[in-house]
């Protein structure tokens, strides 16, 4: 249960040095009576509701982000597709990331935002039934006939419904789907702007190397980033309460204990994340 994010701020900016350093002050003061307090009980009964807390069904992606409140439509300037959405929150500190980095003459530009479970179940069962080839031109049933293998194998590139970041509206694929292009010349100059000021802006890369500090989980993607400051705590709450019986309702979700993909796929991330 997430009643209140601005302790959760604090601590993400004491550790991160968010450039708006507002959070931590607030939060050293808290003991000191707040501007909100301050104000008459007719205005404080009429302040907005405070965020609903996130539960299962936030963490599996089971609702709309097109008519969520919480939720942002990402701005043309920034994407040039017009249904990207975020959590207002993390489109909010991924903006002045934008302008920093476009200081710097750097465009992060966004390839995706938000995706809900039936988004992901669309994408999920095409490549389960085989009417989308897997990424190395194989019809998935006739390659896996095995139902967890077939899942392994479509793992290796799409996440299973239910179990991916992207249901947060926390995390965002910046500039370019592919770790070659960042590994040399303009590529390699962004991704060290973003390995250096991601952070300072509350991002982090939750797909870092795999190896023995995260054996488990999707590969790298260096074009994936996500805003702890509320992706951390909806993973806290992911290890707490989600379970793999909670990851259904689409074709091959029977393989989701086997895979134990919440242990290994929704938890395994970059410990820098955690
Ligand atoms: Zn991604």
């Amino acid at each position: 249960m997430i009643k209140n994010i601005a302790p959760l701020l604090g601590l993400a900016c004491l550790l991160w040095a968010c450039t708006p350093a507002k959070a931590p002050e607030e939060a050293a003061a808290s003991p000191q009576p707040t501007a909100a307090d301050a104000r008459p009980v007719a205005a404080r009964s009429a302040a907005p509701a405070p965020e609903p807390a996130f539960d299962i069904d936030y963490l599996t992606g089971r609702f709309d982000p097109a008519t969520h409140p919480d939720f942002a439509k990402v701005d043309k300037r920034y994407t040039n597709r017009d249904d990207f959405y975020l959590h207002r929150t993390a489109y909010e500190a991924f903006e002045r990331m934008y302008a920093a980095a476009l200081r710097d003459n750097i465009r992060l530009e966004v390839l995706s935002a938000t995706r809900n479970f039936n988004r992901q179940k669309q994408i999920w069962e095409a490549k389960w039934r085989g009417e989308r080839k897997l990424e190395g031109g194989e019809a998935a049933p006739q390659a896996y006939p095995d139902p967890a293998q077939r899942a392994l194998a479509i793992l290796r590139y799409s996440s299973m419904p239910g179990t991916s970041r992207h249901h947060w509206g926390t995390d965002l694929d910046l500039v370019a789907l592919n770790n070659e292009f960042f590994a040399q010349g303009e590529g390699k100059r962004i991704y060290d702007w973003l390995a250096a000021n991601a952070p300072g802006f509350g991002f982090c890369q939750p797909y870092s190397p795999k190896g023995a500090a995260r054996p488990h989980g999707y590969e790298e993607e260096k074009w994936h980033w996500s805003y702890l400051p509320l992706s951390q705590p909806l993973s806290t709450l992911a290890a707490q309460q989600l379970r793999n019986e909670d990851i259904k309702g689409f074709e091959g979700a029977e393989t989701a204990a086997a895979i134990d993909v919440v242990n290994k796929y929704v938890l395994g991330i970059n410990p820098a994340c955690k």
